[in-house]
């Protein structure tokens, strides 16, 4: 719950309103190992952690430390093998399919390669569209006043609205639109920024930092790159080998990282040392 100090300060801040919280979240994987033989991989290992509301939460750690598989589970793509994920205080795994579909609007995702999540088929109009069609929201003049705002927001001239996503550089701005488009409170951003070239990295994160301040969005920040996190995240956690092996403040996990994992993660930022300088 919200701190009575939180309210008197009145901030416009993260608050401490938990908006998504993961406990003991496990999950095996059914694989085959050499010759075929059947075996169990703990991808996600008892994670907890919360994401406060309007704060961004970086999910860290190398490849194939079970990020996504988290971020699945979180989004609900995913059963978990045991353990819970509550989207304010109600457990997932109670809802009906017609709450589930409910609350799908609250939590978007954004991935990385904006050309998988947007069909290359559609015109820029409709992928946008596409999600206020499927929760059946407004009529067709409705939404088509809304895809323009929705363009607006991600700072999109209306005209690309006829064109198609693979015609134009600006994929990861629609994917953001679309995420946009039902009025979300969370948005998983799966290594959304990690193919970029810095320059458009910088714009996309200071896109998606206006539009947290703006529309007071929670962010579930995945990525391998400390650069990025340091820039955006209020809160890390660091994941290795499925287990999430130290957490906190962005300032204290850098300041001080207690594990050498985390170091080396840090370290291997080349210019980490020094001070970025950049989104503030
Ligand atoms: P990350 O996003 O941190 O790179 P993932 O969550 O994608 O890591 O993967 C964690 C581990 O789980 C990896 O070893 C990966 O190969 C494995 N894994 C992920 N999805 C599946 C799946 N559907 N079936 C089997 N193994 C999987
Ligand atoms: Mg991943």
């Amino acid at each position: 719950g919200i701190e009575s100090s939180e309210l008197l300060a009145g901030k416009a801040e993260a608050s401490d309103e938990e908006v998504i919280r993961v406990e003991n979240l496990t999950k095996e994987f059914d694989i085959r190992g050499e010759k075929g033989a059947k075996k169990k991989l703990l991808a996600v290992d008892d994670v907890s952690f919360s994401l406060r509301k309007g704060s961004t939460l970086a999910l860290v750690g190398e490849s194939g430390s079970g990020k996504s598989t988290v971020a699945n589970m979180v989004l609900n793509l995913l059963d978990p093998t045991s353990g819970k994920v509550f989207y304010k205080g109600t457990d997932l795994s109670t809802l009906g399919s017609s709450e589930l579909f409910e609350m799908r609007r609250k939590l978007q995702v954004v991935f990385q390669n904006p050309y998988g999540s947007l069909d290359p088929m559609y015109s820029i109009y409709r992928c946008i569209e596409e999600p206020l069609v499927v929760h059946k929201t407004g009529n067709r003049k409705e939404r088509e006043a809304r895809v323009a705002e929705l363009l607006d927001m991600v700072a999109m001239p209306r005209s690309t609205m006829r064109r198609y996503p693979n015609e134009l550089s600006g994929g990861q701005r629609i994917a953001v639109a679309r995420a946009l488009a039902l009025n979300p409170e969370v948005i998983v951003l799966d290594e959304a920024v990690s193919a970029l070239d810095v320059l458009v990295q910088n714009q996309i994160l200071q896109l998606l930092a206006g539009l947290q301040e703006e529309l007071d969005l929670s962010y579930l920040f995945i990525t391998h790159d400390l650069a990025v996190v340091r820039q955006t995240a209020d809160d890390v956690a660091v994941m290795r080998q499925g287990k999430l092996v130290e957490s906190g403040t962005v300032d204290e996990i850098f300041a001080n990282p207690t594990e050498s994992y985390t170091r080396d993660l840090i370290d291997s930022v080349p210019g980490l040392g020094i001070e970025l300088g950049v989104g503030q």
